[in-house]
């Protein structure tokens, strides 16, 4: 699918599938002139071409965000969210296009693809109601005739990071509560997936945002977001993406004092114990292992199972990734679907090679797909299950973003536990049990953001706080109203009269 079947004209930034700036509401290509291809990782078709920006382009996007951002924070939040109500009106309204587009872009099933738009959907509203909510306290002051109360006012310039995995949820989670806090935006969104940051800023445009208030900057992490970064005048980063990016960024805002939300990687395990429901773990195995091709931070990587059931749950997992259906996710009936690009595939397969090393014994997959697979064109790596893995393996321990899970045999919850907590990240984990009381171990006990429980490690709901301990994250938080705290500074106000 082309990207021309969309309903824009050429003054909307989009001329001949070329992917420009947007800033202070003008579309506009990079200062160099700098294009770089978009690909359709399911095909392999080139979709388009991205501008490639400089630190000009971000100097100049400063200035429109600066200059944009004095009277946004003026303008009372109610009436700032009356906008965002208009975002999720337009992005229901596109629902399925967006959708469409998004699988074309980073091969995500269509089915997940119409998800993730909903989930900006929901964020958009949930975001607009913040703006007749985001509340301070008031306190009783220690002297007479006072009144002691606290009040949030907004950071000033956001600097947002985003992924190719998420283009528009996780673009959303940090756009919206931004805006509605009173900031102005500057954006470097993938650059594989820059038609989904083109329609997003289109319906800000087409919402009524004022000029200047979001910047779309396209551009490579080492140019557009080390200049963002640096800045002086933009007063916080939210980065989503790679541990090793984000310890940068940490260090580079570090020395400067520089406020950063950084949400990282995840090495995340599901533990199946002796009383689970098997089918319900497969269930949540598949679907966290394999969904969006194992390309999520919070996707299965790990399965802790006791030794009891270990032979059950493999038998049964194998079985079920035999009849996964492996294509093209515009299809509709395609279960699984490419990784984004060669150097992915080619990642992936290097761990894979690093397990069976390693002596992990290979149930399944473990192999690059091609035209013996029935597929021509495109990335595709079979969903790989490995077992007799040890906690101290590299597969066991390092993020491999891909269709490739560990199984690891544990005698008790306690061990699991331990295995659980060994990583470096800490983000998402999960535990099938039907014993209540090892449902609240596990709560307490594992050291990650987020704890499933008789469900996958994945599918987060956009109210509650998206984040992790430890490698994967800094302390701040995504999505829900914890947020809030991430785009604006409490002021605290004492008044006597
Ligand atoms: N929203 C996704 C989930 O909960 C994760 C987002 C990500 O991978 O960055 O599975």
């Amino acid at each position: 699918m082309k990207p021309s079947i969309h309903y824009y004209n050429e003054t909307a930034g989009l001329t001949e599938n070329r992917y420009l700036n947007y800033i202070n509401g003008e579309w506009k290509p990079s200062s160099t002139g700098a294009f770089i291809e978009n690909i359709n990782p399911a095909t392999g078709e080139v979709l388009g071409e991205v501008t490639q920006s400089t630190a000009a382009d971000v100097e100049e996007a400063v200035q429109a965000a600066r200059a944009a951002q004095k009277s946004w924070r003026l303008v009372p939040a109610p009436e700032r969210a009356e906008i965002l109500y208009e975002v999720g009106r337009l992005l229901k309204e596109r629902k399925e296009h967006l959708a469409q587009v998004l699988t074309s872009e980073m091969g995500k099933v269509i089915a997940e693809a119409r998800g993730e738009v909903q989930e900006a959907i929901d964020m958009a509203y949930y975001m607009a109601g913040e703006g007749r909510r985001m509340f301070g306290d008031t306190t009783q002051a220690e002297m007479p005739n006072k009144f002691a109360m606290s009040i949030r006012v907004p950071v000033g310039v956001a600097g947002l990071i985003t992924p190719w995995n998420f283009p528009i949820a996780i673009a959303s989670w940090k756009s919206l509560p931004a805006l509605v806090t009173g900031n102005a935006v500057i954006w470097k969104p993938a650059n594989e997936t820059p038609f989904m940051a083109y329609e997003f800023v289109r319906i800000y445009e087409e919402a009524g945002l004022p000029k200047g208030l979001i910047n779309l900057v396209y551009g490579s992490g080492g140019e557009v977001g080390e200049a963002m970064v640096g800045h002086p005048d933009i007063d916080i980063i939210s980065f989503t993406g790679s541990n090793e990016v984000g310890a940068v960024i940490n260090e580079k805002a570090g020395r400067m004092l520089k406020r950063t939300s950084l949400e990282m990687g995840g090495k995340n395990a599901i533990t199946v114990l002796e009383d689970a429901d098997i089918d319900l773990a497969v269930d949540g195995i598949l679907w966290s292992a394999y969904g969006t091709s194992g390309q999520r931070c919070t996707a299965c990587s790990r399965i802790i199972v006791h030794k009891s059931v270990k032979e059950q749950l493999e038998e049964k997992l194998v079985e079920r990734i035999a009849k996964l259906r492996i294509g093209n996710g515009l299809d509709e009936s395609v279960d699984v679907g490419p990784v984004i690009n060669r150097s992915a595939l080619e990642r992936i397969d290097e761990y894979v090679r690093i397990g069976v090393h390693e002596g992990a014994r290979l149930l399944c997959g473990g192999r690059i797909l091609g035209e013996t697979d029935g597929i021509s064109g495109g990335h595709y790596y079979a969903p790989t299950l490995f077992t007799d893995v040890t906690a101290d393996m590299r597969i066991a321990q390092e993020e491999i973003f891909g269709p490739v899970t560990a199984l690891i045999p544990v005698k008790s919850l306690e061990e699991a536990i331990e295995v659980n907590n060994s990583v470096k990240f800490g983000l998402s984990s999960s535990i099938f049990t039907r014993d209540v009381n090892r449902v609240f171990q596990a709560m307490r006990d594992f050291d990650t953001g987020i704890v499933y429980v008789n469900a996958g490690t994945t599918g987060a709901e956009i109210h509650l706080p998206f984040g992790g301990t430890k490698g994967t994250g800094n302390g701040h938080r995504d999505s829900g109203v914890a947020s809030l705290d991430v785009y604006t500074e409490w002021r605290s106000v004492y008044v006597d009269y």
